[in-house]
């Protein structure tokens, strides 16, 4: 029996350790410099004017939603072909998710039904940079400043992905990151959100610590060395500096831990080119993607095999394959509040044929190898 191969994995190296445990044996647990060293360094990296480092990727993502201001009554647009808190995060801030269908050829929103989702009511769109490959960013702020409103983008998949040249994390009014152990780097939980916006910088730092400030310039008077005041209803979402050693460690191989990514991506690409019935992800001209996930799609017809019985071969193969996602608005609660099955047509397709392939730093083409040999001998 091969080892067991996970969909995804963390790379944790001796720096690592040290650097976590020199924040455990330093003056600071919770807030002290680290976490600041975190938000620059990963400013380098997304070329974020502001960056704001959280509890993890869904305070990030309740977090952009409240720095503009969603509201009871307010629409926003996002796909399904997503991890629920990106939609989530509009309901607890009393917003009604409105859910866009994907284009089955990048598998990311697609703006033309975007377009057609826009009501008076619309605030904002949440995309999501699934896989790691960028939403197509540039419709999608055409269509925000044509009608005013904000992009968000979920970009938990793809730090360290370029957008036509530029970095994520630097083209969206605010993007949000994810530092859970399968995505590209670690922080165990983690989060941030990164915007160019000296604004929305300032209401994403009142959120991330109960709305409360020591800013003279934003308090209303000053009683003394003691006081503060809130100004917000905020939560206690705050990072550590115990993670945010652990992050700053983590961002200095995010380039490497890009290229890994890459090579696995092109070499899975190449191994399954010619195996009927699997239709494999595609890489665009000139993209320059951070990769987070390897889904491939079984044509059933074709393949011989349907997705189910495939699924479980590979598991019982010992590969921790998994499927990335669920459309959102199939979950019973999202049933409850009235969604109702045959909103995405293509979204709803592709569910039923995806299958994500392991994809991490510690894989090696032997694994691959494997993986792919499971899938040939059906
Ligand atoms: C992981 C993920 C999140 C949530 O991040 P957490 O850090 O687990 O809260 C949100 N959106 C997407 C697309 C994700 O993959």
């Amino acid at each position: 029996m091969h080892k067991y191969i996970p969909y995804g994995r963390q790379q944790i190296k001796e720096q690592d350790i040290q650097a976590v445990t020199a924040a455990l044996k330093s003056d600071f647990l919770t807030t002290g410099p680290l976490i600041e060293e975190f938000e620059h360094k990963l400013k380098t990296v997304t070329d974020a004017k502001h960056c704001v480092a959280i509890s993890n990727g869904t305070a990030a993502l309740h977090a952009a939603c409240f720095a503009i201001g969603i509201e009871k009554g307010d629409e926003v647009i996002t796909t399904p072909i997503t991890f629920a808190a990106s939609a989530n995060a509009v309901i607890y801030c009393g917003g009604t998710p409105v859910f866009a269908d994907i284009n089955p050829e990048t598998y990311n929103i697609d703006p033309e039904d975007v377009k057609k989702k826009i009501t008076n009511k619309t605030k904002a769109i949440i995309a999501v940079d699934y896989t790691g490959k960028p939403a197509p960013l540039d419709e999608l702020k055409a269509i925000c400043d044509e009608n005013n409103i904000y992009l968000i983008e979920d970009a938990a998949h793809s730090l360290g992905s370029l957008y036509k040249g530029q970095k994520i994390g630097s083209i969206a009014d605010l993007t949000t990151f994810s530092f859970h152990p399968v995505k590209t780097i670690t922080t165990g939980e983690g989060g941030a959100v990164t915007t160019d916006s000296d604004a929305l910088y300032t209401r994403l730092q009142l959120f991330r610590t109960h709305g409360i400030t020591r800013d003279d310039n934003l308090m209303l008077k000053n009683e003394g060395p003691w006081y503060y005041e809130q100004l917000e209803l905020g939560y206690n979402y705050r990072i550590t500096d115990i993670h945010c050693a652990l992050g700053i460690s983590q961002l200095d191989r995010i380039y490497e831990f890009k290229s890994t990514r890459n090579q696995f991506f092109d070499y899975y690409n190449e191994q399954l080119i010619n195996v009927q019935g699997i239709i494999t992800p595609k890489r665009a001209d000139f993209e320059d993607s951070c990769y987070h996930l390897y889904v491939v799609q079984v044509d059933e017809k074709i393949y011989g095999m349907n997705r189910y019985d495939l699924f479980m071969k590979l598991r019982e193969a010992g590969v921790g394959v998994n499927v990335h996602y669920i459309p959102v608005y199939y979950h019973p609660y999202y049933q409850k509040l009235g969604y109702k099955k045959g909103l995405c047509k293509e979204a709803e397709a592709f569910y039923e044929r995806i299958i994500t392939l392991p994809l991490y730093p510690g894989l090696s083409k032997c694994d691959i190898d494997y993986v792919v040999d499971v899938i040939k001998n059906k």
